[in-house]
């Protein structure tokens, strides 16, 4: 475990700053802000367990920057989260926000807690817990939360509840990705998927791909793995492996996907089956390891799980030429530079797994107009802006012959420093010209 003070995940994220900076148009101090989060809350979490003993969690919120409008980004519950990994997470939520140009800076928040070990009323009590400690620095315009790892729309929706409580008012704005019911928007439940499949889409048009003959592995079958690749399946990519915390499947020939998704989420198991009607038969197919999952002949690489997983140890035995990250950090610095040296192409987190994000946004946005979309209007937005910043992102790649999640960077940093920069830097303040001019 990492001690309270280790930096090591953030100081690595941050890493990609310098190498982004000279590629932006951005003021030096601009980019020293981004290295330090606005704030940190560290919370003690009592909770009543169904036997009634008290135990206590730690809990984090960490708003990285707040620049380009309130904070955004999901709470995580597992049993790994530390401050060091918050901070990371929330950094590279305003670089995501600002890739996808949406008015948000980044926040991030966690809990230590495995919470498959909880009741349902435990959980519940955690939840609404969390958000009692956290009221004052959260808000529909200061700190906008939503699910992440083992959270989902029903723990959203307790939050809410609790947050509209202790303000005394409803407030649905105050969280993303919360159950339709209760003021989420459709198609927030794949948004994240469906962001990474758009992605793709380009990628295929772009080198011509026949995705037939595209082989795809995908680590991580929770709620963006599935729904990426179910898409993909759907779209006829052969999808050959797939993993879950436990282990992974892999048949050369291909999964059916829907089969593999309903019966992970009736039992819980990840198991090769196919499904016909209502019975599941078991398949064959090779029990693999995560990291042997990694490291298979495929065209394609999805890690779809937690961060650190292409590292400096494995990043030599990778063989997919295109990696598309659907989960936060997958890859770490080190492992960055050898897969550009060997001109692995990988599609960013901070682009890749965006889709969740702007959906949140447009539930947002439509939770403060009381003004609900259609799923078309939801997908066609997402669409349009998932396109729209891949290409950016891929023609300025090319252009200044760098790999994308440089220019990824590079592309947010011009977003956020431009707004930086509009409050005035030490180059403006030291100008001798008179400091206001009239615009009119
Ligand atoms: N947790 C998701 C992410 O990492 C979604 C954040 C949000 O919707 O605010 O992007």
């Amino acid at each position: 475990m990492p001690t309270s003070d280790s930096r090591d995940v953030f100081d690595d994220a941050i890493k990609r700053l310098d190498r982004a900076f000279g590629y932006a148009r951005i003021d030096e101090e601009a980019l020293e802000k981004l290295k330090h989060p606005k704030a940190i809350l560290q919370v003690s979490i009592p909770l009543r367990m169904d036997d009634g003993s008290l135990r206590i969690f730690e809990g984090y919120r960490v708003r990285h920057d707040d620049t380009r409008g309130p904070t955004k980004g999901g709470i995580r519950y597992h049993p790994n989260v530390n401050l060091d990994e918050v901070m990371a997470l929330a950094f590279w939520m305003t670089i995501k926000c600002a890739v996808v140009g949406i008015p948000y800076g980044g926040a991030k928040g966690g809990i230590t807690v495995n919470p498959k070990e909880l009741s349902r009323l435990e959980l519940e009590r955690l939840s609404r817990g969390f958000i009692r400690q956290m009221a004052d620095f959260l808000g529909p315009d200061t700190d906008i939360p939503a699910p992440d790892v083992y959270t989902n729309p029903m723990v959203m929706g307790w939050m809410m509840d609790e947050y509209s409580k202790i303000a005394r008012r409803h407030t649905p704005a105050v969280i993303t990705g919360k159950p339709v019911e209760l003021g989420g928007s459709l198609g927030r439940d794949d948004a994240t998927g469906r962001g990474a499949f758009y992605c793709i889409q380009e990628l295929e048009k772009r080198n011509g791909w026949k995705p037939e003959e595209v082989r795809v592995a995908v680590q991580g079958f929770g709620n963006a793995g599935q729904a990426l690749a179910g898409l993909l399946h759907e779209a006829r990519y052969k999808i050959v492996a797939v993993s879950d915390s436990t282990g992974g499947i892999y048949e050369p020939a291909g999964f059916d996907v829907p089969s593999l998704v309903r019966f992970k989420n009736e039992s819980r198991k990840l198991k090769a089956v196919y499904c016909h009607d209502s019975v599941c038969e078991v398949i064959d197919a090779r029990q693999i390891t995560n990291e042997e999952l990694l490291t298979l002949d495929v065209d394609l690489l999805v890690p779809a799980a937690l961060e650190n997983q292409i590292t400096a140890e494995n990043v030599e035995q990778i063989k997919a030429p295109v990696i598309v990250e659907l989960a936060n950090g997958p890859t770490s610095s080190e492992a960055d530079a050898a897969l550009g040296d060997r001109h692995t192409l990988v599609v960013p987190d901070v682009l890749a797994n965006a889709g969740g994000v702007v959906v949140s946004y447009f539930e947002w946005t439509q939770n403060k107009q009381g003004f609900y979309w259609t799923l078309e209007e939801v997908h066609q937005r997402l669409a349009a802006i998932m396109t729209r910043e891949f290409n950016s992102v891929y023609d300025f790649a090319e252009e200044h012959g760098i790999d994308m999640r440089t220019a990824a960077y590079a592309h947010a940093l011009n977003r956020i420093g431009t707004s930086i920069e509009a409050l005035g830097t030490q180059h403006y303040f030291n100008e001798q010209t008179p400091p206001v001019r009239s615009s009119t």
